[in-house]
């Protein structure tokens, strides 16, 4: 992390436990990891710290369908998501695979596009096979 920034010792600890952590995590997820080493730390902090982190783009957030947002580590690489709406599986998309269209529609409709984690719903070929 080369970005500096002034982080307090709660946005530090979210940001190293999603660091550390391959996937996804919800807020409350990120408490419940958090707070036997920080026990003073509540969810309202967490909230605000996410917050903090997400308008420095530090951090993304996504609905992948599992009923509260869920965060992770903005890499240098934005990834994206399939979701099947049959089995929750949550598949990577490479963001090469989205480059194209996305350069397009900034062509097209001059926008700057920001998004860093798009998620796309549907069925996936294994289920699709069992219909
Ligand atoms: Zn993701
Ligand atoms: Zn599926």
């Amino acid at each position: 992390m080369n970005k500096k920034f002034k982080l307090t010792s709660a946005r530090k600890a979210v940001l190293e436990f999603l660091e550390d952590s391959s996937f996804h995590q919800t807020a409350a997820e990120i408490h419940q990891g958090l707070v036997e080493r920080l026990p003073s730390l509540n969810l309202s902090t967490v909230y605000r710290s996410l917050d903090y982190l997400i308008a420095r783009q530090l951090v993304s957030v996504a609905d992948i369908g599992r009923g509260s947002p869920v965060y992770e580590i903005v890499s240098d690489q934005p990834h994206h998501h399939l979701v099947c709406l049959n089995c929750d599986h949550v598949y990577d998309l490479d963001h090469a695979t989205v480059e194209y269209l996305f350069n397009q529609i900034e062509a097209d409709q001059s926008f700057e596009i920001r998004t860093n984690h798009l998620v796309l719903y549907g069925i996936c070929e294994s289920c699709q096979s069992e219909e």
